[in-house]
């Protein structure tokens, strides 16, 4: 693990103090259209000081909030070392008790991240693509193959994908085959019928939240891997992760790719770590605004 320079904001704490442990996966070796992700920990770490320590709607100080940054993983070695370095960390980091957020990198990242969750989890990923296929030009660790690991870890019952609007014909037949539960983009209208449809699909399970940030319209977020058009607006899926913030297990934010956008994506990757943030250690809310 390499220490940065400067950590995410306001993420202070030690490890041992720390509720959160955050921590960067510059890997991007498969992205086949656009590539540039393993610049993303850094991106969304800058990212990350545009912002107020203090979350008014969730009255929540993120600079009173123990959060520890624990650097980037080493990409040098290759994919092999870097994916157990990932899972080794990801399963100490749940061993002691804390919440991991794991910067990627591309996708493929979160396979070893889900891994080392333990059985019972639910992985909710939100994605334009349904990353279903079982290898991808020659790798099983492809990007294209994120949600198909995810289920041999958890179980294909035992996860749910949302926003999706592109896959092979193979892979959609496949995963109807394998009852893959998925929701289409244009399903997913407001707020209360998707926390409806997740909440009917995890009950109160513990939930692995992994974030592609192509699920999001590329008007929101265009620097990414493979744009995808028609997807979630942001209002949506802050409200997904206010949502499912008192349960989740672990979180991972992937796909940035810095190069390719004027840093609206990289903003919108670290405020969404701080929104979860805010909203699990949210206090009781304000007394009501008078009209
Ligand atoms: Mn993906
Ligand atoms: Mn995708």
């Amino acid at each position: 693990m390499k220490p940065r320079n400067r950590v995410f904001a306001d993420a202070n704490a030690d490890f041992d103090s720390a509720r959160y442990v955050l921590y960067g996966a510059p890997w991007d070796s498969t992205q086949c259209f656009r590539s540039g992700s393993r610049r993303a920990p850094e991106a969304m770490r800058e990212a990350s000081y545009n912002y107020e320590t203090w979350l008014d709607a969730y009255r929540v100080d993120l600079a009173e909030v123990p959060v520890c940054d624990l650097g980037d993983l080493s990409p040098e070695e290759g994919e092999e070392p870097l994916f157990s370095d990932l899972q080794s960390t990801q399963q100490e980091i749940v061993g002691a008790g804390k919440i991991p957020i794991l910067l990627g990198g591309e996708h493929s990242v979160s396979g070893p991240a889900a891994r080392a969750m333990p059985k019972g989890v639910h992985a909710v990923v939100l994605d334009a693509h349904l990353d279903f296929r079982r290898d991808y030009q020659g790798t099983p660790n492809s990007h294209a193959c994120t949600v198909r690991r995810i289920t041999e870890h958890l179980g294909v019952e035992r996860a749910t994908v949302v926003g999706v609007r592109s896959g092979a014909r193979e892979e959609y037949e496949d995963a109807r085959r394998q009852r893959l539960a998925f929701l289409p983009a244009e399903e997913c209208r407001d707020a209360e019928g998707l926390r409806r449809a997740l909440d009917a699909r995890t009950g109160d399970s513990p939930v692995y939240l992994s974030i592609d940030m192509d699920v999001f319209d590329p008007a929101y977020a265009p620097g990414v891997g493979n744009p995808e058009p028609f997807g979630l607006a942001p209002g949506l899926v802050r409200a997904l992760v206010v949502h499912l913030a008192p349960r989740l297990a672990g979180l991972d934010i992937t796909e940035v790719t810095p190069d390719h956008d004027q840093g609206v994506t990289a903003l919108l990757g670290a405020k969404l770590v701080r929104e979860f943030l805010g909203a699990r250690e949210s206090l009781p809310p304000a007394p009501p605004r008078k009209r």
